[in-house]
């Protein structure tokens, strides 16, 4: 036998099996779903799936038990046999883009309830409730997910490889502002920026994607690039359409041949900071898109800020805009 009975049970949970074998469960309350009995003829649904507890019970028939079980009655097989016969079942395939909406999704109701993360919000400067529903903005508590996920029938092996959940078993998301990251409509991460004293930036495993919201810019002649989210809400609230977003100044090769896929003039508003890092990445950035005969410009705010903090400290989109005209090559 390739792996134990636990093993196997945790890698399949019983309600993907059931899917698997097409069988079509409506939610009952936050764990359970009902459906027509596989195991006996009915017109009335009877068949109760526990998403939590992982296992079935029909008020028809009066069957019930684990995966193991439903597999013995509706094949007619031994225990051992399907044991056997579930262990060559293909794995299911590992739908983390399905998993990944659904934790998103999860997170954005969060917000409203959770007055910490609206006031963080606003210190941020970032009120417009429209923006905040088109960008998708939520906020991870901790301690919620797992158990809202693993009620929806999704494995705990399945959550821990995509990240969302430590190697622990925990939230990886602990109070957290959270952006889902899209290419497209395709969700490819989410970004968590903390709220408290924990390391302020997080994404999940893998790649940050391209750009962000790629598509609705990169028609303009001229495309103003921040570094960071909070940057590209406020420009976004402000009225400035033009923007996006690198998250972090170091960008990937998707992102960096995105801004030299037409011709365009790039400005690079990063952060002003202290130590240089931003400016020194901008200066870098710059000649390297001048290289692919793409005129890029870094637009110079005022030494210590970002583009989020000068409009937090009451700059206005007409003061920010002469900044970008005098945006020097
Ligand atoms: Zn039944």
């Amino acid at each position: 036998m390739g792996e134990d009975v636990e093993a196997l049970e945790r890698r399949l949970p019983l309600i993907e099996y059931l899917r698997q074998c097409n069988w079509k469960g409506s939610p009952v309350g936050r764990s359970e779903f009902v459906g027509l009995c596989p195991l006996h003829e009915e017109t009335k649904p009877s068949f109760y799936v526990n998403t939590r507890k992982d296992i079935f019970y029909c008020h028809g028939c009066g069957q019930g038990g684990d995966l193991i079980r439903f597999v013995q009655l509706s094949r007619h097989l031994s225990f051992r046999q399907s044991l056997a016969c579930l262990d060559l079942q293909p794995r299911p395939a590992v739908d983390s883009a399905a998993v990944l909406e659904q934790a998103a999704t999860f997170y954005q109701q969060q917000l409203d309830h959770y007055p910490e993360a609206m006031r963080y919000l606003n210190r941020r400067g970032v009120h417009d409730p429209a923006l905040i529903r088109e960008l998708e903005i939520g906020y991870a508590p901790g301690g919620s997910l797992r158990r809202h996920l693993t009620a929806q029938g999704h494995s705990f092996d399945l959550l821990r490889q995509g990240g969302l959940l430590n190697v622990n078993g925990s939230d990886a998301f602990y109070q957290r502002i959270v952006f889902p990251l899209r290419q497209g409509e395709h969700l490819v991460n989410l970004y968590g920026r903390s709220i408290g004293a924990a390391f302020a930036h997080r994404f999940l495993p893998g790649t940050k994607g391209g750009l962000y919201a790629w598509e609705k810019v990169r028609h303009y002649p001229e495309v103003i690039v921040v570094e960071g989210l909070f940057d590209y809400a406020v420009l976004r609230q402000a009225g400035f359409q033009n923007v996006t977003c690198s998250l972090g100044t170091h960008l990937n090769t998707d992102q960096f041949r995105q801004l030299y896929d037409g011709s365009r003039t790039v400005h690079l508003a990063f952060d002003v900071d202290a130590n240089q890092s931003g400016q020194l990445a901008a200066d870098q950035l710059a000649h390297r898109l001048g290289a692919h005969g793409i005129t890029a410009r870094r637009v110079l705010l005022p030494e210590g800020q970002d583009p989020n903090s000068f409009f937090v400290q009451g700059g206005d989109a007409r003061q920010f805009q002469s900044l970008v005209e005098a945006a020097q090559p």
